[in-house]
């Protein structure tokens, strides 16, 4: 093993529910306007299309109930709740009936974004890297092994301040999560790691410094965010 001229950064990671031992974190993969509803409350057609990806970094994660830092150049910070997909393997080309196979869990996550950036990114023809890919922009939850289970039609919440924002079924997804792994698997090589974002329901809003959010994916896992 090389010397590294600085000292390596550390690895991003998430907790394993019933375990002691630490999902790495190797890509986080997103997919936008992946909910009808929420298609139409953003101004856009609510059919299927093609698929919208986008990436956060690794190190993006707030895990462990630690205070997330409140996204700076920004006047309208979105929460976004979302099951969060981890892969357990990886591979190329993945076919759809083979596509669960690289899940390793399922969790609950919050795809934070400068919605006033992405407008403006929208509007211009630009990239979304800055409305979305900022630093503790993916708070995530413990992760649950799916030791063979999956989400079918579980509901998805999230709460601000006790009141809810957010109630749909994940059984609403444009593209499931097989067909995200295969598109994605198109794109790039998945590999063992990485985390998949399968996008967020209607009622998204904004938040304050002082907000405390509460997400759940019934009968997997709950996330509690808060800011500091
Ligand atoms: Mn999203």
């Amino acid at each position: 093993m090389s010397a590294f001229v600085l000292q390596a950064p550390a690895q991003a990671s998430v907790p394993v529910v019933g375990s002691s031992a630490r999902f790495p974190v190797h890509r986080i993969y997103c997919i936008g306007r992946n909910y009808a509803e929420h298609a139409k409350e953003m101004g856009h057609a609510p059919d299927k299309g093609d698929p919208i990806f986008f990436m956060k970094p690794a190190d993006a994660v707030v895990t462990d109930g630690r205070a997330a830092r409140f996204a700076s150049a920004t006047g309208n910070l979105h929460f976004e709740v979302e099951l969060v997909v981890a892969l357990g393997d990886g591979g190329r080309d993945v076919p759809i009936e083979s596509a669960l196979d690289l899940v390793y869990g399922y969790a609950v996550g919050i795809d934070l974004t400068r919605r006033d950036l992405q407008t403006a990114a929208k509007n211009r023809g630009a990239p979304w890297d800055t409305a979305k890919g900022f630093d503790d922009s993916a708070p995530i939850s413990a992760i649950v092994p799916s030791a063979g289970r999956h989400p079918q039609s579980e509901s998805l919440r999230l709460s601000v301040n006790g009141e809810v924002k957010q109630f749909t079924s994940v059984a609403d997804m444009l593209w499931s999560v097989p067909e995200i792994i295969v598109e994605l698997s198109r794109l790039y090589e998945l590999q063992a790691g990485d985390l998949i974002f399968t996008g967020t329901p209607a009622g998204v809003g904004p938040l304050l410094p002082s907000d405390l959010v509460s997400c759940e994916l019934e009968h997997w896992a709950t996330l509690e965010l808060r800011f500091g």
